[in-house]
């Protein structure tokens, strides 16, 4: 029998995850994929929103604001790439510089810190490559970016270090109460009993809901296309730039990434169905041609990648969080900033067990750090030693990134380690640079096929099914002295 039990690893279940392993719990995760951060959390626009866009009063604008320095104070403890670069919104004519203001109040009244109006000469110095029509701009220097990815990550390893068990592969497909909480059915047959089931299940958190309680809000997914840039474009812009939002949100944003590369986009359009995350040359093109409004000198000939992510819209404007059922906990309609306020509404989610009658008593042993290593950030000297005490640091694997199978190896040893050739690249960035993966793509099939003892033909690319390789091309057959 489990205390609790979380049902999806993205951020928000990832955060959850680590938030319970403070205590004398016996917690699980179970997720239906292969790897955490596979949902909403794995194509977003990795920042950490100041927190003056929701409107006040609302559950997004207090647990994203109390969120910023939770987030900064993780990602330094975790180990986990960020920076604090702060963030504008661009007033692109006189009329929206009225928008301007409109969010510099509301920013006020949702206690966000530091933020100010830029004039058009104050945003130009800060931002020389920005459209000459800017007339002012917000700027919010709390905003931070982060790499969404390895943030869940390292909450989830955090968390298995703490004690959590992760199964993945694991597909909810029912909940029943029972005497003592609920049975949880995954996968048609396996069973898990629990005294507390939280919903963290992203884009399906209305059908985990529905499995409990009576229907009462609908999740319609809603789409948005990003270009992501070499890194030759990198230092086009220092800030996160959005532009001022409208009916349909946030809008066309341009912004560095945590990675040195620049990343162009979201539109919003409605998602063909949860899953759908294709890309369509129309919404791309619009994403190009709004993204030039901001920054017209973008050189969207240096595009390395586009993909996108579907939103966990609801009927609500707010994250719907609360208890929907003794026992149950809806983390649901978890749409941006969801990975901003992910610490928050972990605390939230502690707090409401705690109301529930949860007793909760803190380990003696809590492990609260985290680090990995990136050779390609450390000094010749550093370097130098690292491969004399383990020469696998000496294979460079990845040769965009300078990713070597050490740190591969270390990845494979590590907590969650990964399963397929794209969570390789998560943990390690083998397959992020210039090439994606064309030369150290192979390279990796071949370490996870020895590490994993499997055929290569049963490596995966990322999720269950993507096979690279469908069958052997060649036969040997070995005769002695042939
Ligand atoms: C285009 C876009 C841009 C965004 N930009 C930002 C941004 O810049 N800043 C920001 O703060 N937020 C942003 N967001 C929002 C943010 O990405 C989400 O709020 C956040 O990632 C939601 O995390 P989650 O854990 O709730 O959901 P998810 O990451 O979707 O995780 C849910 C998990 O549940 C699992 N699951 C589902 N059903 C089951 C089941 N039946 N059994 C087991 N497991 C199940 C899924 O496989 C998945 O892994 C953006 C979102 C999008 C789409």
């Amino acid at each position: 029998m489990f205390d609790v039990a979380i049902i999806g690893s993205g951020i928000v279940g990832a955060a959850t995850a680590y938030e319970l392993s403070r205590y004398d719990l016996n917690v699980v995760v179970l997720e239906r994929e292969n790897d955490v951060a596979l949902g909403a959390t794995k194509a977003n626009s990795a920042v950490i929103h100041a927190g003056y866009d929701p409107s006040p009063g609302t559950l997004m604008a207090k647990l994203d604001v109390e969120s910023v320095a939770l987030t900064k104070e993780l990602c330094e403890k975790l180990d986990v790439p960020h920076k604090q670069c702060g963030a504008m919104v661009l007033a692109l004519s006189d009329d929206e510089v009225k928008t301007v203001e409109f969010l510099h109040n509301q920013a006020l009244i949702n206690g966000v810190k530091d933020t100010h109006i830029l004039s058009k000469a104050e945003v130009l110095r800060l931002e020389p490559n920005v459209s000459q029509d800017v007339a002012a701009a917000l700027h919010a220097p709390t905003a931070m970016i982060v790499d969404p990815w390895e943030y869940t990550l390292a909450l989830a390893e955090t968390a298995v270090r703490n004690g959590v068990e992760f199964r993945f592969d694991t597909d909810v497909t029912d909940i029943k109460p029972t005497e003592q909480g609920y049975k949880i059915t995954a996968n048609a047959t396996e069973t898990v009993d629990t005294r507390i089931v939280i919903n963290a299940a992203g884009l399906y958190a209305d059908d985990i809901h529905n499995m409990v309680a009576e229907p009462d809000f609908k999740i319609s997914p809603a789409k948005g296309e990003y270009w992501l840039l070499d890194k030759s474009e990198g230092t086009r812009v220092n800030s996160v730039l959005f532009q001022c939002p409208s009916k349909s949100g946030k809008g066309v944003l341009v912004t560095p990434t945590v990675h040195g590369n620049l990343l162009v986009g979201p539109g919003n359009i409605p998602a063909g169905d949860k899953d759908d995350v294709s890309t369509t040359a129309d919404e791309l093109k619009y994403v190009k041609e709004t993204a030039k409004r901001s920054v017209p000198c973008i050189d969207f000939s240096t595009v390395i990648r586009s993909f996108s992510g579907n939103r966990a819209n609801t009927e609500h404007n707010d994250f719907v969080i609360r208890e929907a059922a003794p026992g149950f906990i809806d983390l649901a309609g978890i749409k941006s900033p969801g990975l901003s306020s992910a610490p928050a509404i972990a605390k939230m989610a502690v707090q409401m067990m705690s109301d529930g009658g949860i007793i909760f008593s803190e380990k003696d042993s809590f492990v609260d750090s985290r680090s990995r290593i990136r050779f390609s950030e450390l000094s010749a000297d550093e370097k130098a030693k690292l491969i004399e005490s383990d020469p696998l640091y000496g294979r460079v694997i990845c040769r965009c990134e300078t990713v070597t199978e050490g740190e591969i190896r270390d990845a494979l040893l590590s907590p969650i380690p990964p399963r397929s050739i794209d969570a390789v690249k998560r943990r390690t960035n083998a397959g992020m640079g210039r090439c994606q993966s064309g030369f150290c793509g192979p390279r990796v099939l071949e370490i996870l096929a020895r590490h994993y003892g499997i055929e290569r033909v049963d490596v995966l690319q990322d999720k269950a099914g993507t096979f690279v390789l469908t069958s052997k091309t060649k036969e040997f057959v070995v005769t002695n002295g042939s």
